[in-house]
């Protein structure tokens, strides 16, 4: 089969990439493992696609070369994809922080971009094993279980390597060493906290308890915090798996909110009940409890409601590990973007061959960021390829 542009991988970034091509002309080739395609955008926001947000910009990503992003990104405001999406009967609603889910789930959206894929000529070798890809003189040759397909351009889309149980594989990067290209550490990101053990019976007792905060760590992760049995999840946590690398985190438990003001207001009530009155009840027990605090409000000096308070601003948490790529929905690093062109994402020393979504090493933040970069890079890639 002789096509002018394969792409290995159908998902987000792969789909809008053909695309991109279908609509300049280019005949075009999906070729994927998995007999499904997007299987990462189905289960993205819990089935309902978190898949953009109102705010994007550049430090919303963590790469290598944080000017690599700016190119794609500047081309796909997430203003013109919701109204591409929303002309194509693909509803939105828009949460918190600027996160738009889709309204009638994610399949809306992988039907959507599958339309417009094969409306330009698109065509999809589903279930496929890809054995190899290399350079066949001017062009490339990729050979699969169903025969060598022979192409002008080849695009590797093939995601990273997190949440092996959707389809996910190392094979983009060892693909990419291949033709020369360098690929940065890799870790798992976007990923629950396991507690360490001088915190693991805390979490256990308080599975199933979530509240806002805010972690500060080498960074700063604003959202919702989830307890479960073996450590702590949601949002804020996701968020603060990208900059923790060991050590301590500090919790806020009381974002924006005064304790000492809490605790004046209530000296009769005992202190576990008073701190229920901000906190989760489970949680106000079992922080009374670690502390040592008995007895009423009145029995605790300016200078011990002083120490309560900044314990629970700053509360301290060292996590034993992050819980890997099992459940990451990301994974940070990936092929080096220092030899691959921001503009086309075109590897800068092997002309023909392209590489785009989180096989890169780029990796956005908790908010449909992740999504947003794997249209953004497709289409970028597909304005070239
Ligand atoms: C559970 C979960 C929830 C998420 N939720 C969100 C969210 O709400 N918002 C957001 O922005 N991001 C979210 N993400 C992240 C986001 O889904 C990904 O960053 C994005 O889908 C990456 O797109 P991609 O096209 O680069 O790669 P992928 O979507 O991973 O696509 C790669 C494709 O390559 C195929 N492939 C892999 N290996 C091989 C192989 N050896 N041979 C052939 N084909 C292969 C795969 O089957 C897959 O179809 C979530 C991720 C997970 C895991």
């Amino acid at each position: 089969m002789q096509v002018d542009v394969a792409i290995l991988g159908a998902g987000a970034a792969g789909l809008c990439c053909a695309i991109g091509c279908g609509r300049r002309g280019r005949s075009v080739l999906l070729i994927d493992h998995g007999r499904k395609i997007a299987r990462k955008v189905l289960a993205s926001g819990g089935g309902r696609a978190n898949c953009t947000n109102e705010d994007i910009v550049p430090a919303d990503y963590v790469c290598g070369n944080p000017h690599f992003v700016k190119s794609a990104l500047a081309r796909l405001p997430s203003r013109d994809f919701l109204d591409w999406i929303h002309a194509g009967g693909v509803a939105t609603q828009v949460e918190d922080a600027g996160k738009h889910f889709c309204t009638g789930g994610a399949i809306t959206l992988v039907r959507f971009l599958e339309a417009r894929a094969r409306e330009v000529g698109a065509q999809f070798m589903l279930g496929a094993t890809v054995a190899a890809a290399r350079k066949d003189g001017e062009a490339f040759a990729v050979d699969t279980d169903a025969g060598t397909v022979r192409a002008a351009s080849l695009v590797l889309a093939l995601g990273g390597k997190s949440w092996p149980g959707l389809g996910a594989t190392d094979f983009g990067y060892a693909l990419a060493r291949g033709f020369g290209l360098a690929v940065t550490p890799l870790l798992p990101g976007l990923t629950p906290l396991l507690a360490g053990p001088d915190m693991a019976a805390f979490c256990q007792e308080l599975s199933g308890v979530s509240l806002p905060v805010v972690i500060r760590g080498q960074g700063e992760a604003v959202g919702s915090l989830l307890f479960t049995h073996k450590g702590i999840s949601g949002p804020a946590v996701l968020d603060a798996s990208m900059f923790w690398r060991g050590g301590e985190l500090a919790i806020d438990f009381l974002p924006g909110l005064d304790l000492e003001a809490v605790l004046a207001e209530a000296p009769r009530l005992e202190i576990k009940n008073a701190l229920a009155r901000v906190l989760p009840k489970r949680l106000a027990g079992e922080v009374a409890q670690k502390l040592a605090l008995a007895g009423p409000v009145a029995g605790l000096s300016p200078k011990a409601r002083r120490e309560l308070a900044a314990k629970l601003v700053a509360f301290p948490f060292t996590p034993g590990k992050a819980e890997g790529y099992a459940k990451a929905e990301v994974t940070i690093g990936g092929v080096d973007t220092a030899a691959i062109s921001s503009k086309t994402l075109e590897a800068t020393r092997v002309p023909g061959l392209y590489v785009i979504g989180e096989l890169l090493d780029v990796t956005g933040r908790l908010g449909g960021f992740n999504l947003h970069w794997a249209y953004a890079s497709g289409f970028a890639a597909g304005e070239s390829a």
